[in-house]
């Protein structure tokens, strides 16, 4: 059965926009506003309920990535995920944008397989978080380690509920989810972070390191987040 999921393009260059919303039809994407300016963004916002976001940064009345934090305040059940169109390529900018908590960054000039690649990898993940939502009905007190993505809370039988910040909490429900399997810092970057650009960042480690610090008895020696040298990482119940 297909899946429709709503989408919002903002993008004010016509052509590009065009040859966009024909290469959405290859996609589960549907229906797509598209919208040309910041301010009819946000009305969309406030109006809809969107899936995804195809984010142009440069916009006639300001800076496509401003409406982030205000998508950010959104209940998680109904936040879209943002995919930035930027022709801003250096690696600087797609930080900042994946900093300001943009799910993923396309430089211009970009293919359109490319384009409906990376929606098709965002529509697995927001599948996934739709899922570590609906399975984090609250249970008091849970018996074993669990998620609640509505509070960014997760619980372990040792810590209790901690509340973690965004990116703590998918990095910590993605492994809690994959608990078991070995997953390589590039999975954990392209999953979490919606980034494969710098395969070489300390980013894993040093979040990893913050999950540890809060749910280890013994941050040096982990039982839960562990480190696998020259393979990966891993959850461990
Ligand atoms: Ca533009």
């Amino acid at each position: 059965m297909k899946v429709n999921h709503p989408a919002l393009l903002v993008e004010d260059e016509e052509a590009l926009a065009s040859a966009i919303l024909i290469a959405l039809k290859q996609t589960d994407l549907s229906p797509v506003v598209h919208v040309t300016t910041l301010k009819a963004a946000e009305s969309a916002i406030q109006k809809n309920v969107f899936d995804i976001i195809l984010l142009d940064r440069n916009l006639p009345d300001g800076e496509g990535t401003e409406i982030i934090p205000v998508l950010n305040r959104l209940p998680l059940s109904v936040r879209p995920m943002v995919l930035v169109l930027s022709a801003r390529g250096t690696t600087q900018d797609k930080v900042e944008g994946l900093d300001l908590g943009a799910d993923d960054y396309l430089s211009k000039p970009f293919t359109l397989e490319e384009l409906t690649a990376r929606i098709k990898a965002m529509l697995r993940r927001l599948a996934t978080s739709k899922t570590a939502i609906q399975s984090s009905e609250p249970t008091n007190p849970p018996l074993d380690w669990s998620l609640d993505a509505n509070s960014r809370k997760v619980f372990s039988p040792t810590r209790g509920w901690i509340a973690l910040t965004p990116i703590e909490f998918k990095l910590a429900s993605h492994l809690i989810l994959n608990a078991g399997k070995v997953l390589t810092r590039e999975e954990l970057l392209k999953n979490v972070w919606g980034f494969r650009f710098l395969a070489k960042t300390r980013t894993v480690d040093f979040f990893l390191g913050k999950l540890r610090r809060q749910f280890e008895d013994n941050p040096i020696q982990p039982k839960h987040f562990l480190t696998l040298r020259g393979a990966g990482y891993k959850f461990e119940y």
